[in-house]
């Protein structure tokens, strides 16, 4: 290996340049070169190459997003498109790959190894934290922290005002972050895409809590979970339940934003130290990832085919009976 393309891609997540700035450093410690590629899949069609060194990823640990900038592409998705890709690695010298981002990015790294037989390690990159082979993805923790800090705020109005607030986060196949942030929030009730929840139960929760002469309520909802959303949500229980104001916030696309907290910075350096080490030493076709605090490479077919949040039931049950 001479010459490693570092990119991110899919969904940005803070960590992001924590890692990037790894790869960089980490190769060129190693002797080798590092290309930063921009704007994911599609910068490799485009031809979007820089020459990396040391000082290029200076003061960026600290930053939220990418510095690379990320993009979805549609013509990676072919044939045609990962050729071009490919015949455009092979023209500046890139001979080995660095992948950050989600099973998506993934599976396109997959299929550009098997075609074209260039090395690949993945980093998981997602705020999701709904990849195989690894407890924590880069931007997760920095995610929660951003909901607790949103829950937090909306709980001080909520008590002042005797209100129900619905609070909708991201995650729309998993309910990593609901359940966490729900847990370190203290919601009185958490929706998750992974377990269906009848309204009529919802309402009986709230009722209790009403009894039991609760000020405020903060019910945490994944945007994935099957009743259809917080505004749906809300609609359907006040229908039926009227004995706090309603209200609604969607927190969207603030939760991906934001410095990133030591964790990720940490876990983003480490993978992307791991990934150029395992790539000098030969591996191809895996992902790093963080098993019980020590990075592990984890075959990139189980990490595609297995992608999933585990739903941790007891960490749920706990939730409902520490929200009494
Ligand atoms: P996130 O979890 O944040 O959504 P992701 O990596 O899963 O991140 P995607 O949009 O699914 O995000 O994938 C990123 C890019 O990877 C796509 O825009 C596309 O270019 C490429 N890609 C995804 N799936 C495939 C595939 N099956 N074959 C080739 N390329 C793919």
């Amino acid at each position: 290996i001479n010459k490693i393309g570092v990119f991110t891609s899919g969904g940005d997540a803070p960590g992001m340049n924590a890692c990037i700035r790894a790869v960089v450093r980490t190769g060129i410690y190693l002797g080798k070169q590092v290309v930063g590629i921009h704007q994911g899949y599609q910068g490799m069609i485009d031809k979007k190459f820089t020459d990396m060194d040391a000082r290029s990823v200076r003061n960026i640990i600290q930053l939220g997003g990418t510095v690379l900038k990320t993009a979805r592409c549609v013509d990676f998705r072919t044939y045609e498109g990962r050729e071009k890709a490919y015949q455009n690695l092979v023209d500046a010298g890139i001979d080995a790959l660095v992948p950050i981002g989600g099973d998506g990015t993934f599976s396109g790294a997959e299929e550009l190894s098997r075609e074209f037989n260039i090395p690949v390690i993945c980093v998981p990159g997602t705020i999701d934290n709904d990849l195989y082979g690894s407890d924590f993805t880069l931007g997760y923790d920095t995610a929660t922290n951003t909901v607790i800090e949103a829950i937090d705020k909306i709980r001080d109005t909520a008590a002042s005002h005797d209100r129900l607030f619905f609070v909708e986060v991201m995650g729309r196949d998993s309910g990593c972050i609901a359940l966490h942030a729900g847990v370190a929030g203290g919601a009185e009730a958490i929706l998750l895409p992974e377990k269906e929840t009848a309204i009529d139960d919802l309402i009986h929760k709230l009722e209790e809590g009403a009894l039991s002469k609760k000020s405020s309520c903060i019910v945490i909802i994944a945007e994935g979970d099957k009743n259809g959303g917080a505004y749906n949500v809300a609609k359907r229980v006040k229908e039926k339940f009227n004995f706090y104001d309603i209200k609604v916030t969607i927190l969207g696309h603030l939760q991906r934003g934001g410095t990133p907290s030591s964790f990720d910075r940490v876990l983003g350096s480490r993978m992307g130290y791991a990934a150029v080490k395992s790539l000098i030493a030969g591996e191809t076709r895996k992902m790093v990832g963080l098993r019980g605090n020590e990075i592990q490479l984890t075959d990139l077919v189980d990490a595609i085919h297995n992608h999933s949040f585990k739903l941790e039931e007891d960490l749920l049950d706990m939730a409902t009976i520490l929200a009494i």
